[in-house]
This record gives C-alpha cells, structure tokens and sequence, in this order.
C-alpha cells in the first residue's frame, strides 16, 4: 500500500532526521521503512509499545484507559507525534489526555505541539518538575543551537556533493541534502511546548479500571527522569534511565543513576519497555547497565589518577571497554567515547 502523502511527508521528515543524526553522530541511516512509522507491539490488554523504525525516534507506550490514553514520549519532531497519533487512532477512538515526557531530551519531547493541536483543550504533558525546568533552561537553547548549525549541516553535505567520489554516493548525498533541508524547514517551525502538569516525586492516576504511576526514583540519565509503571500489568517505562542501547551519559548523574536502577528493580514487573531498542524482560539489563556504570567510572577515575588528559582517558577507557560491552550493548562505539568524557568531568570535578 502506497503511504498517504501526509504521511510521505512524515516519513521523509523522520528520514531526514536519521541521515542528520546519522551524520553528527557517524552512524549509518536507518530508512528502510514500509507503511507505518512505528510497529505496534501489544504488551498487555489495552497497553502497546509503538517502536519506531527509525532511530531518530524514541520508543512510545500506548495506554489506554476508561476515558482517554496515556502515551509515554512525544517523539523528535511533531510530523513523527502525528504518525504515532494516527497509528492510536486505529487502536482506539479515545483522545489522548495524557502524555508524559521522560525526561528534556529533543527525541523525547520535540513533537509535544502535535498532541495540543490534536486535542486543543483535553491533553496534558506530564513531566517532573526538573525536567520542565530542563526544558526551560537547556532545551529551548539546545532546539535554537540546532536550527543555527543546521544550514552548516546543509552546506557541508553539498560541498561532499561536489567531490561525491561514485554514482551512488552521489544519490545518496542528493537525497540527504533533500531531507536534511526537508528536516531544517519542520525544525523551525516547531512550537516549542512545555509541559502543562508537574509533579516532585510521584503522579498517581486512580481514576479508571487502570491504575498508573508516574514516579521519580531519583537522579539517573538526567536529574528528572520520569518512569511510568503499571502494577497491575507489571510492566515498566523506563524512558532513557534504562533500554536496549548503550547508556549515553551527557546529562547524567552516573553513580547516582547506579542507585535509581536498583530503586527500579524493587518495583515488581515482568515487562520493561526502555526509551530505544526492544522491549525487556525482567531484570539483566538492569545489571548489564550498572556494571557499565560501575566500570566506566572505575576505569576513568583510574585514569585520571595516573594523569591521562581527557583525550587519553577517552582512548584507554573505551578501548579496555570495548571488548567487554561492544557485543552486549548494541552502539557501544558509538557512545562510548562521549561517555568517557563525561565520566572525566565528573571525577575531574570531584577532585
Ligand atoms: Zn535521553
């Protein structure tokens, strides 16, 4: 079936997306898509995972209750917050009353504006109040740093145009610049939207036939990591504080993250849906993460004790770790480096 050309236009924005991540971050783009931007994976009655296919995106949980839905992420950009809305159109005729942010991060929250413009006076964006004040304070400048070094983005993709060394290259870097300049003209028209209901420690909705905790466990990936938990269904939203990629450390509090995890794992749960990759069982990955942490933060503390300059400890430290973690946390090349640095500033600060 032919997409809709609303949803072409979706699609071609979010491809944009990932060949622009794709290039700040050296990654391959993932494009191969048909039909649907997300695939829906039910996890229990009335509660679904929505995975996107492309990465650029983040993970979403549909849940739907008596009256309306919660959905867990607004996606990068409000073309991809519209898909997913189409998407729960087809799972049910119930507005979407509720959408909670994880945490500040633009793949989590850009397409916020998408859910207001669906449902003008019937939805809430639910954060904890450190993420709002994220948002405030770094997002919008981070959202303006973007749409300034975008045109540089463009430019460096079309003087790689003129020296394209093959035909396919060639094709490759024309239908980049296409949806890098696509992505641009949605980045700049976005509506920056905050969220509109803030809760410290914990949003309990009681409502319904469904009970939902929206809680904040303590410091992790950011200073105000939401996860949503369904005691009923034992399942677990663990947004970027846990999922199935490498852990990326920018704004993070790594030994306090070490202890939000273990508060995770007393909650009682079957099912874990994480910000990115698949949807987890039980408990190892939330052993797999804190050894990670535990040993990024060893190794690097360890090299800043012998006097390496972060450049060395950025070397040393992820190439000891790469054989460790490369096979088990998928992008650990990736991200390892920038975690290092991370790391460093932290011990560097503490010292
Ligand atoms: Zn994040």
């Amino acid at each position: 079936m032919m997409p809709q050309p609303c949803r072409l236009a979706a699609h071609n924005r979010m491809i944009a997306r990932a060949v622009l991540l794709s290039l700040v971050l050296l990654l391959p783009a993932s494009i191969a898509i048909a039909g649907e931007l997300f695939a829906i994976e039910p996890l229990a009655d009335g509660v679904y995972a929505a995975i996107p296919h492309l990465r650029a995106n983040c993970n979403a949980v549909i849940v739907i209750l008596d009256d309306g839905v919660l959905v867990v992420e607004a996606e990068a950009t409000p073309s991809a917050a519209r898909a997913l809305i189409d998407q729960i159109k087809k799972l049910t005729q119930k507005p979407v009353k509720y959408v909670v942010n994880t945490h500040l991060h633009s793949d989590h929250t850009q397409g916020n504006e998408a859910f207001l413009r669906t449902w003008p006076t019937g939805t809430e964006i639910i954060s904890t109040i450190a993420t709002r004040a994220n948002l405030e304070r770094q997002g919008i400048a981070r959202w303006h740093n973007e749409i300034l070094a975008m045109p540089q983005e463009i430019s460096k993709l079309k003087s790689d145009l003129k020296t394209a060394a093959s035909v396919e290259q060639r094709d490759t870097l024309l239908r980049d610049i296409m949806e890098a300049e696509d992505y641009f003209k949605e980045l700049k028209t976005v509506h920056f939207t905050l969220p509109t209901l803030t809760f410290d420690r914990s949003l309990i909705l009681n409502g319904g036939s469904r009970r939902v905790e929206i809680l904040w466990l303590g410091r992790a990936h950011t200073d105000g990591d939401a996860l949503v938990y369904l005691p009923a269904e034992k399942i677990l939203v663990t947004g970027d504080v846990l999922h199935g990629w490498t852990p990326t450390m920018r704004d993070s509090y790594p030994y306090e993250w070490i202890d939000t995890l273990d508060a995770a794992e007393r909650l009682e749960f079957d099912t874990v849906v994480g910000g990115h990759g698949d949807v987890m069982h039980g408990k190892a990955r939330f052993e797999l993460w804190k050894e990670f942490l535990r040993d990024i933060m060893q190794r690097t503390a360890a090299a800043y004790a012998d006097g390496d300059s972060m450049e060395d400890a950025k070397q040393r430290v992820s190439e000891a770790m790469i054989p460790l973690y490369a096979d088990r946390l998928p992008r650990f090349r990736k991200f390892i480096a920038e975690d290092v640095a991370k790391a460093y500033q932290i011990v560097n600060f503490r010292n």
